[in-house]
């Protein structure tokens, strides 16, 4: 059997992720001092920090220098090292430092026969927080920690990385081997692999379409934009964001989401170039180069980008390049589900976006609710002063429409409205073009 490089690549079966997660809780008891304890594995040229506990934890996916940390520096020098300061220790990754306020850091290379596989990162909050005992321990479980690494990436080499499709493949004893052994990692793993297929599936062979939700003006019920809504045609029907989601995890999810930009602004082409055309993005895809050609070649200039904040798990800075990005190439800013758990009032502060999309949730029950409608108003008069304009998603009811009316909502869309549909449809039901949406 080949013995393949040994590399995180961001994904194992339940079992192995559960003992993982362990090994980094298990280190806040194992040194007095310890307040965080990190898992950083060799992914690509650097680390990332796969598994976190304690103070780190909100490194969980963080990339690291190979050569421009001390836990790079640990694994190319295969050298078990210490700092008593992080602060002044020039060995340190800036960014890290900045992110965690971890002072004292002992970091060991986790060697696998000729392997190093990464690092176990231990940090405390306190300069001179850690004795020689301390690194000696550490050391000491080093050894077990390596194993189960490695046993943690094979398993995961062996049941996450795509079986053969074929049928011949199907059928052989491979399958069989396959199967046991996926089994045994994780009992939910068969369904979980064939979604991952099927995402990677449809995608390679374009197997979705894309629809268009009509949004209209109030004031004079005239068509001013559409949104673009993907949906995948193989059954049983998931909603289009499971898609997504289910990409994002076997890596594609970039991909993905770009390729469904490029069919919604292909399939918009035929629309009058004052309407507006909204896109979901997140904010990574929105910084992709090739996001950017797809806007100028195919946008006519009327491109809105829908951005929502949970899928910006990044840093906060993210958003901010992404929408200066998305400004340079001529693109307009939405910022979507406002009033969910998931929006804040100082990150609409801080992009002044040209839309404000209130989502669903803050629109549902609005007339009978006095909370929903007095933060809806209280939305209106803030996007009226800063010169963005409200779009209420969602709208149901003629009752709902008749209070977003009266706060002064100007646009809206909902199933009242029109669901989402073919494009044509909405261009022969609707009268364009209503005073389009900008500054
Ligand atoms: P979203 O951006 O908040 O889109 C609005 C969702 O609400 C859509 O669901 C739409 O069909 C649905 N909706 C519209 N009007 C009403 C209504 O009156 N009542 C109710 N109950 N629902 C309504 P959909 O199409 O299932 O999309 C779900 C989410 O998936 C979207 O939420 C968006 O975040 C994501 N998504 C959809 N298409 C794409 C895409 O092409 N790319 C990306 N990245 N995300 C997408
Ligand atoms: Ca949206
Ligand atoms: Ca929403």
């Amino acid at each position: 059997m080949t013995h393949a490089r040994s590399t995180w690549h961001g994904a194992l079966p339940k079992g192995a992720a559960d003992i993982m997660q362990r090994i980094v809780d298990n280190v806040l008891d194992l040194l007095l001092a310890a307040e965080g304890g990190a898992l950083a594995l060799q992914a690509g040229d650097g680390l990332e920090f796969a598994f976190c506990s304690g103070g780190y934890v909100s490194q969980v996916g963080s990339p690291l220098s190979a050569s421009a940390s001390l836990a790079g520096l640990s694994m190319a020098q295969v050298a078990t090292l210490h700092t008593d300061d992080a602060m002044a220790d020039p060995r340190m990754d800036r960014n890290m430092i900045r992110a965690v306020a971890m002072r004292s850091v002992i970091c060991v290379p986790l060697r696998y026969r000729a392997q190093v596989l990464g690092v176990l990162v231990v940090g405390s909050s306190l300069p001179h927080a850690f004795a020689g005992e301390d690194v000696s321990i550490l050391n000491g479980v080093a050894e077990f920690v390596a194993s189960a690494v490695e046993a943690a990436i094979a398993m995961s080499r062996m049941v996450l990385l795509p079986p053969d499709e074929t049928p011949a493949f199907r059928s052989s004893q491979s399958a069989k081997v396959y199967e046991y052994v996926a089994n045994v990692a994780d009992p939910k793993l068969a369904t979980y692999i064939e979604r991952e297929n099927r995402v990677k599936k449809a995608l390679a062979e374009r197997d979705f379409s894309v629809v268009f939700q009509p949004v209209v003006d109030l004031r004079n019920q005239k068509l001013s934009g559409l949104e673009a809504l993907a949906r995948f045609h193989p059954g049983p029907y998931r909603p289009p964001n499971a898609w997504i989601d289910d990409a994002y995890k076997i890596g594609l999810g970039e991909d993905l989401e770009l390729a469904l930009v490029e069919a919604a602004l292909q399939a918009s082409q035929s629309a009058d170039p004052g309407l507006l055309v909204g896109v979901n993005v997140s904010p990574t895809v929105a910084l992709d180069q090739r996001f950017c050609e797809f806007v100028e070649r195919l946008g006519m200039g009327r491109v809105v980008v829908e951005l929502t904040e949970h899928q910006a798990v990044a840093g906060p800075d993210e958003l901010l390049d992404a929408l200066r990005r998305i400004r340079r190439c001529g693109a307009r800013l939405a910022l979507d589900d406002v009033g969910s758990g998931f929006s804040s009032l100082a990150r609409i502060v801080q992009l002044a976006p040209e839309i404000i999309k209130l989502d669903l949730e803050l629109v549902r029950g609005i007339d009978v609710d006095p909370i929903r409608r007095s933060l809806a108003s209280a939305l209106v008069t803030f996007a009226n002063e800063s010169g963005a304009r409200v779009v209420a998603e969602g709208v149901e009811h003629e009752a709902e429409l008749e209070v977003l009316r009266d706060i002064g909502v100007p646009f809206a869309q909902g199933y009242l409205i029109g669901r989402p549909g073919p494009l044509s449809v909405h261009l022969g039901h609707f009268d364009p073009l209503a005073e389009v949406i900008d500054r």
